[in-house]
């Protein structure tokens, strides 16, 4: 049998094969999504392979080329959009035991592409240090995951998105070339991996820019009303002087998802949640006062995320907004929007008076091209697949960008429905028999298998 013989030519490598075991790491977050559920509900892998070193991770590949064995690689599993489930069984490759710092030095860390976000960020702290940017699955998410399948977070307000030139500096790479070969990535090459859902080669290790560790304070600032909390959100977040790391402003009706902070914001307020330098904590309650807002929570962000019983803020920002609402409702949905640099504050009015009665909006700003813009994932009920495709429509029409969380190929997700040519280009260089997470990349036909003679 195919996977006996495959696994069969690694032994040095930790395998599992146990049902429920493989099942769960078969899986990641795509049942945030009614339509992705039904379609990719039951899906898995038949094994799941362990490398601890970039050899390891050659052979798997060689292996994979031998035996014609599909791979999926894996991180922590907090992809979205079933970017880490299986389509076509295979094999998954569980990333999570490469996870050392190799080095540190002139503000860049080398790390293997495993090490969790968490762990790396408080590895770095004890030297001074810290990563520009992360996701808000932090605490579970890996570094290699982040940058193959997620776009930005905390920290975009400053640093732009994760594919901004700079954010990623480096990357070792294993691909599935007819004689699979590692192969060291620096600068623009880098682009072929990032938010490629693992198509195009298994990341062994990445260059990740690190910056002097701030002692980030988490403030939540309440407002009379969305609009007001935009506008101010919009300003703290275009304030060259003030160091900050996170600005979201949040619905006054999510709040009450939020345990820790419902009894602590007046009823019916909208919020901004922000990351600040101690230093600018009282010149943004300055400026909020000025606003017409007021400071309603503050905490030190490292406590809280060094403690498993609390929860820094940032955890309920991005898309652990509706992380906070599934844990209370499972009818909620979301989608993932950009609102326009220029005429921002008039692009959310537009879209809360139309949508406002059936969608809790929120907003995470960050720097686009130089400007501050800012991301949207409205929360709302799913109702119906025809509803769910008018909202988006509704987007659209009102020059929202959206880049659908309701599907799984890098296509149908992308804001205009395609890929990069250089996506495709390397694709057909680096993996020519589609053996790496099949179907995700919808535009790719693998080359004809040779039959042997
Ligand atoms: C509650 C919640 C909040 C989130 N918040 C954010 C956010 O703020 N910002 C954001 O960008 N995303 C966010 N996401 C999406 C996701 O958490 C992030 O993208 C995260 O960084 C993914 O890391 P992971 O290790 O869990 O990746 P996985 O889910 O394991 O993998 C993600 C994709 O990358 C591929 N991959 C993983 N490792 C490798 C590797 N070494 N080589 C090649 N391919 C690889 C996988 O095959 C998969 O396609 C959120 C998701 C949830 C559920």
């Amino acid at each position: 049998m195919t996977l006996d013989t495959f696994l069969n030519d690694l032994p040095h490598v930790a395998a599992q094969t146990e049902p429920a075991i493989v099942k769960r790491k078969s899986r990641d977050f795509y049942w945030y999504s009614p339509a992705l559920k039904a379609r990719l509900h039951g899906l898995a892998a038949q094994a799941v392979v362990m490398p601890r070193t970039t050899d390891d991770v050659l052979d798997i590949a060689r292996a994979a080329r031998r035996h014609n064995v599909p791979l999926t690689v894996r991180g922590g599993g907090t992809g979205n959009y079933g970017q880490a489930v299986p389509l076509q069984q295979g094999v998954i490759v569980d990333m999570t035991e490469m996870n050392r710092v190799l080095k540190v030095e002139h503000g860049v860390a080398r790390v293997q592409a495993g090490a969790n976000i968490l762990a790396l960020d408080r590895e770095l702290r004890g030297q001074g240090l810290e990563i520009r940017m992360f996701p808000s699955t932090k605490r579970t998410a890996s570094i290699g995951g982040f940058y193959c399948g997620g776009s930005g977070g905390i920290g975009s307000v400053r640093w732009g998105g994760l594919s901004n030139p700079g954010n990623l500096l480096g990357a070792r790479l294993v691909s599935l070339a007819a004689e699979p070969e590692v192969q060291d990535l620096r600068d623009r090459e880098v682009f072929c991996l990032q938010h490629a859902y693992g198509t195009t080669g298994i990341v062994t290790e990445v260059d990740v820019p690190v910056e002097p560790v701030i002692a980030w304070q988490d403030l939540a600032i309440g407002f009379a009303d969305f609009a007001a909390a935009t506008a101010f959100g919009r300003s703290l977040a275009m304030q060259p002087g003030i160091d900050r790391k996170l600005v979201s402003v949040i619905d006054a009706r999510l709040v009450p998802y939020f345990p820790h902070l419902s009894d602590v914001v007046p009823p019916g307020h909208a919020i901004v949640i922000a990351m600040v330098a101690p230093a600018a904590v009282a010149v943004v309650d300055d400026l909020a006062r000025q606003q017409n807002g007021s400071i309603c929570y503050r905490a030190a962000m490292h406590e809280a995320e060094d403690d498993p019983t609390r929860m820094p803020l940032y955890e309920l920002t991005w898309n652990h907004t509706t992380l906070q609402v599934l844990k209370k409702d499972r009818s909620f949905t979301y989608l993932q929007c950009l609102h326009p640099a220029q005429d921002m504050l008039e692009s959310v009015d537009t879209m809360t008076r139309l949508l406002g009665e059936e969608v809790m909006f929120h907003l995470e700003f960050m720097n686009v091209g130089g400007q501050i813009a800012c991301a949207g994932l409205p929360v709302f009920r799913f109702t119906t697949q025809d509803r769910l495709d008018a909202i988006i429509a509704l987007f659209r029409a009102h020059g929202v960008s959206v880049a659908n969380p309701h599907v799984y190929t890098l296509e149908d997700g992308s804001p205009r429905q395609q890929i990069a040519p250089e996506l495709l280009a390397a694709k057909q260089r680096n993996d020519p028999m589609g053996l790496l997470n099949p179907g995700k990349m919808r535009s790719f036909t693998p080359v004809a298998q040779e039959t042997p003679a």
